[in-house]
């Protein structure tokens, strides 16, 4: 059970939440004209004519974002509908040129989907997905260059957004976090959104009621606007329900309303009471046709799918023999995945996946480096567990081994047979070594023998030793056993 219940004095309360992400679609160009989508261009260097919402411009849809939303939604398990429609979504606000939106109301491209997450204590749970539409973005209003006026750069206006609306099945924050995460990895793992929520491009509303637990009463909830990082949302979330259940509690009523997070003091408080859908006077866009895909259009989508993270996790726990915790975590991202894969190749994957989740992901923390920035190759990671494997070196020669690797490049082998760290599995030369370790220690040679068997270790630490840490341990414990036994 992952919901999380409040306590009231009257009765227990349950959290009802369901999300709204905003996602800039990957495109080289926006929804409805040939300007530019680059991030971090001077302001207002990338907006058309069509963007600045001139008098007499018409807009014509960008194929490439409706394959992004289509990818999108089949990475999603959501309905394709073949036929959709543009309307026009009215309301002013500065940084909207046009006086109205262009969006997807009564027909949306995606239908309904779900989404797998997997929560902490290893459970996991299914998210509906309700819809997503296709629609352009707003420009920007900055309010801190002039204490008296306000700037707007429309650059961002027009560019094409994915609106990815939940079902209301979120019962805790933990639960949203997941969520948010899992479809961070997903539209990365597509291609389709680069889910950087503090540069703005994967932007989430969340709408917030409560209810008695045991009662299927929804309540009016509060939407809370454009929270900006995973944990904000979470945190938001969590101030939101507490705050509804304190009002109900004390025999108030909520009504139904935006809100604002402050990340400051981790509170929302009010914005609006809430639009209704009538408020903004829908209709169907004049200047558009509708959008109706062919069977052939969405199956083409569909062949060149990469393969998504559930699968992937799945077929590491299955072909290659990894928990299902190892499986998450490799799979989190792509590349990830894909330099753990080229570790593995031919090699005890499972041991590949300590190596590269213990002392490998330890050095690039250490180092603060992206994987990208390795000074070790995944081959040579993966050559490396292959001399542990072989016998040629033993792990602790292992770990001296991959210290040189991060500081030379260099590949194991060539460290191995330079510094001449091959272990020892010769017997005759192992021992040798135990009768001159077994002939200077009568005393602790008598004492084992007088049951003090715990200083096996001590002999043991002498070979390795006197063998500058090159003797095979399992030939050393079995030579060592036959001599003193
Ligand atoms: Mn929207």
């Amino acid at each position: 059970m992952s919901g999380l219940i409040i306590k009231g004095n009257t009765c227990d309360w349950e959290i009802i939440c369901g999300l709204e992400i905003h996602c800039q679609i990957i495109s080289k160009s926006k929804i409805f004209s040939g300007a530019s989508t680059h991030y971090g261009a001077d302001v207002n260097e990338n907006v058309s004519f069509v963007d600045a919402g001139m008098p007499g411009m018409l807009p014509v849809l960008n194929e490439e974002c409706v394959r992004q939303a289509v990818k999108t939604g089949l990475g999603l398990n959501a309905k394709i509908n073949k036929h959709s429609v543009f309307s026009r979504k009215n309301y002013f606000y500065a940084d909207l040129p046009q006086g109205y939106q262009i969006t997807q109301f009564e027909h949306p491209l995606v239908g309904e989907g779900f989404v797998k997450i997997d929560l902490e204590d290893g459970s996991n749970k299914s998210i509906g997905i309700e819809r997503i539409h296709i629609e352009q973005d707003t420009g920007k209003s900055i309010h801190d260059i002039s204490p008296t006026k306000t700037f707007i750069d429309f650059n961002r206006a027009g560019v094409g957004l994915m609106e990815i609306v939940t079902k209301p099945d979120f019962r805790s924050p933990d639960e949203a976090g997941a969520f948010l995460r899992k479809l961070r990895t997903i539209v990365r793992y597509l291609g389709t959104c680069d889910g950087n929520m503090d540069e703005g491009s994967m932007r989430c509303d969340a709408s917030v009621s409560v209810r008695p637990v045991g009662s299927n009463e929804l309540r009016p909830r509060a939407e809370i606007k454009n929270v900006n990082s995973v944990k904000f949302v979470m945190q938001a979330i969590e101030f939101e329900a507490k705050r509804q259940v304190e009002i109900y509690e004390s025999g108030g009523e909520i009504e139904q309303q935006t809100r604002l997070f402050d990340q400051n003091t981790g509170e929302t408080r009010f914005m609006r009471s809430k639009e209704f859908a009538h408020d903004y006077r829908y209709f169907p866009e004049p200047d558009l046709l509708p959008l109706d895909l062919s069977d052939e259009f969405i199956a083409e989508i569909k062949s060149g799918l990469v393969e998504l993270p559930d699968a992937k996790q799945e077929r590491f726990v299955k072909e290659m023999g990894l928990t299902p915790y190892d499986a998450s975590v490799l799979t989190e991202d792509r590349e990830t995945a894909e330099w753990f894969e080229k570790a593995a190749k031919g090699h005890d994957a499972k041991k590949v996946a300590n190596w590269m989740m213990g002392d490998f992901f330890a050095m690039l923390n250490e180092k603060k480096i992206s994987l990208a920035e390795s000074p070790i190759s995944p081959e040579n990671l993966g050559a490396l567990v292959e001399l542990i494997t072989s016998d040629v070196i033993n792990g602790k020669t292992a770990k001296d081994v991959f210290a040189i690797m991060v500081e030379t490049g260099n590949t194991p082998e060539k460290i191995v047979e330079e510094k001449g760290l091959k272990q020892v599995t010769d017997t005759g030369a192992i021992e040798k070594i135990i009768d001159d370790i077994i002939a200077s220690n009568p005393d602790n040679v008598a004492a084992y023998k007088g049951g003090k068997v715990n200083l096996m270790g001590w002999f043991v630490g002498q070979v390795m030793k006197a063998s500058h840490g090159k003797a095979n341990p399992g030939v050393v414990n079995s030579i060592l056993k036959q001599k003193l036994d």
